[in-house]
């Protein structure tokens, strides 16, 4: 590529509107421009950044044995009710309609388009497992869209889905992702830690986030030196509330835990399917709100139920039931008195979606109720809010842990039946008989990336690309009038395109200062400069973005140095 032909509109200010330094590098190197909030397009520089990323993402997913598949990005709204998550999305999800009234949604996910596509298509265990993955554009109106391409409100996701015959299927499966996932980030080049997450609104039983550490990051994790924990800060703490709960709780006669001896009897109990995923349930009665979280375990000593009335008589209404009794379908919160509520124990329940609320008289109890939304909890009401602090106990293994934060650039999470189930995605085993796939999902937030490998990798000159997704490898800067120098910059490039390595030529008719920093600023990993004084002595000087180490290197042998 030829400087003096690459649209390359570079900055010398730092954009005012850009809070972080891998926004402003974005901007300045002309990676990307902004078209509305949380909205870019990508500039030739960063396309081919993002296709770097893209392609090293695609070799591991088929290496680990998925298929690239690309779905649409328009989804009718009668999928989204089958699932549920037409009404528990809320707004981040865009919804639009067609000229003939039909409701559709803009793909923040694709859970259930692909549940769509495989039901009708996979009806015998035979053809499974199967692993489908796609690299796509998603919407997402993010409530506070920032930090360029980290948070936007349109963004480039690779999206991957897994069908298996049972469990183990899923377990290997969804350790193949984690090292696919490990691969990847290794070979881009960041530095990363893989962290046990929440499963949040898609839902599941167990999850991992890979997060990138950087200050900038939008979430905090802590982990441990001494054992293996590590975890979404968010998680970490209810997991410490819990424990902690649980011990001042245990001697309370006040706790009821009617017939429920284990995970089984509880998910039967509060008909929730997977109780081993972090659930944490709310819900209110008469003027008292109950909580139970239940952390995804096989015994019940982490689990907490408090309870002021006793659960034993109440039963959860279901879907259909809510329907009927209020005629809206998810998230009505019955006429409870929501004075004196009082928030038990965990930040979490603040956070909470899909509780479950009521009247304190049986079958008067809804589920999917989203605190905030469809009721608000006064500040003075809640107590206990409390976050983990740098060294304090681990819940595994007693020593100090340690918080750092980090941005999530991949997400991975057994979903298990949820959608298989509620969409009617089912197979027929060895012996006949019909059951529900049993699915995965696998995301990893393509453009976030740039933006992580930014904040990871930048001096005050500029970028500084991890070789692996450098949008060329070498630059090439002839510096001076004479033809001499043109001649042997245009030489060299020839000769290294030849080789197949990716370079540029700054052919264009500036001053040394600007070419010197413009080659900073976007970050190339080397430089090769000719001059009239190298010339003199037969050399070119060779420098690496890195380290800042120079060379120089015989005229005559830079191709073979750089190759
Ligand atoms: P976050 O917690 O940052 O909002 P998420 O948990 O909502 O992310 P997932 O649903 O797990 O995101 O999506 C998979 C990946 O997509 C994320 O790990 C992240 O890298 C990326 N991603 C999610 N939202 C955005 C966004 N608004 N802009 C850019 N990338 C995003
Ligand atoms: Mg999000
Ligand atoms: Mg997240
Ligand atoms: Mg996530």
């Amino acid at each position: 590529m030829r400087m003096s032909q690459f649209y390359l509109p570079t900055l010398k200010e730092t954009p005012a509107e850009a809070e972080i330094v891998s926004h402003q590098l974005m901007l300045r190197a002309g990676l990307i421009r902004k078209l509305a909030s949380g909205i870019y397009s990508y500039l030739p520089l960063g396309v081919r950044v993002l296709q770097k990323i893209e392609n090293i993402i695609r070799e591991e997913m088929v290496r680990a044995g998925a298929q690239e598949v690309f779905l649409p990005l328009l989804h009718p709204a009668e999928l989204w009710k089958e699932s549920g998550r037409w009404y528990d999305m809320g707004p981040e999800m865009m919804r639009v309609k067609d000229r003939k009234d039909h409701d559709f949604c803009i793909g923040p996910t694709h859970e259930e388009v692909i549940t769509d596509l495989v039901r009708n298509e996979v009806r015998s265990y035979k053809q499974l497992p199967l692993n489908l993955f796609q690299i796509q554009t998603k919407v997402r109106d993010e409530i506070r869209p920032r930090f360029g391409v980290m948070r936007s409100r349109e963004f480039i996701m690779k999206d991957g889905y897994s069908f298996d015959l049972d469990e183990k299927g899923l377990d290997e499966t969804y350790q193949k992702m984690f090292e696919a996932y490990t691969r990847i980030f290794e070979r881009i080049g960041l530095e990363f830690r893989a962290v046990e997450a929440d499963t949040g609104a898609i839902g599941g039983k167990s999850s991992h986030e890979f997060m990138v550490l950087a200050e900038s990051g939008e979430d905090a994790i802590a982990y441990c030196e001494d054992c293996e924990y590590a975890a979404n800060l968010e998680l970490a703490q209810s997991e410490i509330s819990i424990k902690e709960e649980y011990e001042e709780l245990k001697d309370l006669e006040k706790i009821s835990t009617p017939n429920i001896k284990s995970i089984k009897d509880l998910e039967k109990f509060f008909d929730l399917d997977g109780c081993k995923m972090i659930k944490t349930l709310l819900y209110v009665a008469g003027d008292t709100m109950v909580a139970a979280l239940v952390r995804g375990c096989d015994e019940l000593n982490e689990v907490k139920l408090r309870n002021h009335l006793g659960v034993a008589n109440i039963r959860m209404a279901t879907d259909e039931e809510i329907i009927e009794k209020t005629g809206a379908p998810a998230g009505f919160v019955g006429p409870v008195g929501l004075k004196n509520i009082r928030i038990i124990a965990d930040p979490l329940v603040m956070r909470i979606k899909n509780g479950v609320t009521g009247a304190n008289e049986a079958d008067y109890h809804y589920r999917n109720v989203n605190p905030g939304r469809d009721f608000t909890v006064a500040e003075e009401d809640v107590v206990d809010l409390r976050t983990v602090q740098e060294g304090e106990a681990c819940v595994h293994c007693g020593k100090p842990l340690r918080i750092a934060r980090g941005i999530e650039v991949g997400h991975i999470f057994k979903l298990g039946t949820k959608y298989s189930e509620a969409m009617g995605a089912t197979i027929l085993d060895e012996n006949g008989k019909e059951r529900p796939m049993i699915m995965g999902c696998y995301g990893i937030g393509v453009t976030r990336i740039i933006g992580a490998a930014i904040e990871q990798n930048h001096d005050e000159n500029g970028i500084i690309w991890p070789m692996p997704i450098a949008p060329f490898h070498v630059i090439i800067l002839p510096i001076g009038k004479d033809d001499q120098i043109m001649e042997v910059a245009e030489d060299i490039y020839e000769k290294l395109i030849a080789q197949g390595i990716e370079a540029v030529l700054d052919d264009r008719k500036e001053r040394p200062g600007v070419k010197f920093n413009d080659a900073d600023l976007i970050g190339i990993p080397i430089r090769v400069t000719i001059g009239n004084r190298g010339l003199k002595e037969n050399v070119v000087e060779v420098k690496y973005r890195d380290t800042g180490e120079e060379v120089k290197v015989e005229v005559d042998k830079i191709v073979e140095f750089i190759v």
